[in-house]
């Protein structure tokens, strides 16, 4: 019997810059490339998520605005999404998503954007300014290189238990102060990339898509970059 990968897009319809719905695309096509049926479906605001549902999810970046939206919508959605993490689910987190799976990011104007705290980081905000650009990090844990495009003004700083999903070669990064890139907190990824990240960096894409496949199977996966 084929393998199946069920994805929650969180707030697919508020959130998705820069093409961060791409990433949908990608882990559709490496899924369907090796063989497993691929589910997706948007959980928005006012309804609920229920993280026995899913095998992984996908969680973008938005504008100022849209992410307060969201801020407000997610305190109800905190102890579902934190038993999900807690329990090993996967997530991709690009940009405004990542900032708000932390404690809160100080948006443009100055405004406190509460996140769920979930993971330990924080984002503070640049003055009439925002990092811009390409952007190379490596991860010497997996040995794997990522490139992209960075445009944040958050700047996020890594808490209790959160390593970066990379150290950056080129670009800024979480805050360019400390070098680090994104954060990996148990199967959780977040990243500050789009372009999106998973086009250019498919090896990504395949370790999300075997890490959700394991947990749900609990077998090592076969399953490759084509
Ligand atoms: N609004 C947030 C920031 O500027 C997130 C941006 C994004 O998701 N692209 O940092």
């Amino acid at each position: 019997m084929s393998k199946e990968l069920r994805v929650c897009h969180l707030y697919g319809n508020l959130l998705n810059t820069y093409g961060d719905n791409g990433n949908l695309l990608m882990l559709k096509y490496l899924a369907e490339q090796n063989g497993i049926t691929f589910h997706s479906e948007i959980v928005s605001i006012y309804e609920p998520f229920d993280p026995t549902k899913y095998d992984l999810v996908f969680f973008g970046g938005g504008q100022d605005f849209e992410q307060l939206i969201v801020s407000q919508d997610i305190q109800s959605k905190k102890e579902a999404l934190t038993q999900f993490i807690e329990d090993d689910g996967v997530i991709l987190a690009i940009c405004g998503g990542f900032q708000l799976l932390g404690h809160y990011y100080i948006g443009a104007d100055g405004q406190k954007i509460k996140g769920i705290s979930a993971l330990d980081h924080y984002t503070l905000s640049q003055e009439n300014s925002r990092y811009i650009g390409d952007i190379v990090i490596h991860n010497e844990e997996f040995n794997e290189t990522y490139y992209g495009f960075e445009n944040h003004n958050g700047r996020t700083f890594l808490g209790e238990g959160e390593r970066p999903l990379g150290k950056v070669l080129e670009g800024k990064g979480n805050n360019a102060e400390d070098g680090s890139e994104g954060v990996i907190y148990k199967n959780v990824f977040g990243s500050y990339f789009h372009g999106p990240i998973l086009s250019r960096n498919e090896n990504l894409g395949m370790r999300l898509i075997n890490t959700a496949l394991e947990r749900k199977y609990g077998e090592k996966m076969q399953t490759e970059c084509v």
